[in-house]
């Protein structure tokens, strides 16, 4: 079976929830995970919507996601087994047992390098005290997510979405450039580690509290936001974003990241949003770079695997047409 990548998770497609709260409520362990949503999302558009299915048995305790192997002309399985945890009791086995086949598949396993994540109690998070039971409300989500060359965790930013703060910071640069940052111990994402090295957080001492976007930030804003978005940030922020701070840029890209994903036109092909892409040299293209090329290339919107699959049809037909003559 060729050898397929499966592209790394961007910000949107990581979700962030409260693992666990310090027995003192002095603070709280965040954990990332990926929803079913995005399994699916990134199945359809490596394998193509007809490309994969998935089953389950023993009661959902188990799944397993097919793949069609186009060369051999069968499926290829890998399984996995899901827990009931007490935090996602709601979203129950199927689909813990799907997104850990998806795991399987490749899909979220950077998730596994993501750093311990505390965050302290006060400014950053409001835990309250529930009759000697502390419990926290807030809602947090990742703004940024860096990775380097061995698709390890280099670079993370995560806000709380209440009060809109920057939460967590891990690994240094803004969005272009995430160098590699030492090893950390690998944790699983379901069994947090105890808190072992004190992470890059806290309000006032995060390095990029108070400064200005960086001119990459500017300039993908420049690049990417709707005319509407982009007078909006203009009237508070002035004519060439001078004013847009480094935090408030983060917040603007991810809106507009979300905004343009909800917007993204359909492949005329498959039927799925058009998403990004990574190639197999490593380079990503992004949904917009890959509508505009098709349609020069095609006259129509295809997403990347159809891209792909047309090119090699049309070799195809190319070397029939060179024999036959
Ligand atoms: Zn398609």
């Amino acid at each position: 079976m060729k050898q397929l990548e499966i592209p790394l998770l961007t910000a949107r497609q990581i979700e962030v929830r409260v693992a666990q709260i310090g027995k003192k409520g002095d603070g709280l362990s965040l954990l990332l995970y990926k929803d079913a949503r995005t399994d699916m999302e990134v199945l359809d558009a490596i394998f193509g919507p007809m490309g994969w299915q998935r089953h389950h048995s023993r009661d959902n305790a188990n799944c397993t996601i097919s793949v069609w192997d186009d060369e051999k002309g069968q499926w290829v399985d890998k399984e996995d087994v899901g827990t009931e945890s007490n935090t996602e009791a709601q979203k129950g086995l199927a689909s813990d047992s799907f997104k850990r086949a998806g795991v399987n598949w490749g899909i979220g396993r950077e998730l596994y390098t993501a750093p311990y994540i505390w965050i302290k109690n006060g400014q950053n998070c409001t835990i309250q005290n529930d009759n000697g039971r502390f419990k926290c409300y807030d809602k947090f989500e990742v703004l940024e997510i860096g990775y380097n060359e061995h698709r390890e965790i280099t670079r993370l930013v995560i806000a709380n979405a209440k009060t809109k703060n920057v939460v967590y910071q891990y690994g240094t640069g803004a969005r272009q450039a995430s160098k590699a940052v030492e090893s950390k111990p690998k944790e699983t994402p379901d069994q947090p580690a105890k808190p072992a090295e004190k992470p890059i957080s806290g309000g006032s001492t995060m390095a990029d509290v108070g400064t200005l976007a960086t001119e990459e930030q500017k300039e993908y804003i420049r690049k990417n936001a709707s005319d509407e978005e982009y007078m909006d940030i203009m009237q508070e922020y002035g004519a060439e974003l001078e004013n847009l701070p480094y935090n408030d840029a983060l917040f603007r890209i991810k809106e507009i990241d979300r905004n343009n994903s909800d917007q993204m036109p359909k492949c005329t092909r498959c039927g799925k949003i058009v998403t990004g892409w990574a190639l197999p040299d490593g380079t990503t293209m992004t949904a917009s770079e890959i509508i505009g090329k098709s349609k020069i290339s095609y006259g129509a919107v295809y997403c990347g695997p159809c891209c792909v699959a047309l090119k090699k049809e049309a070799r195809k037909r190319e070397a029939k047409k060179n024999e036959a003559s």
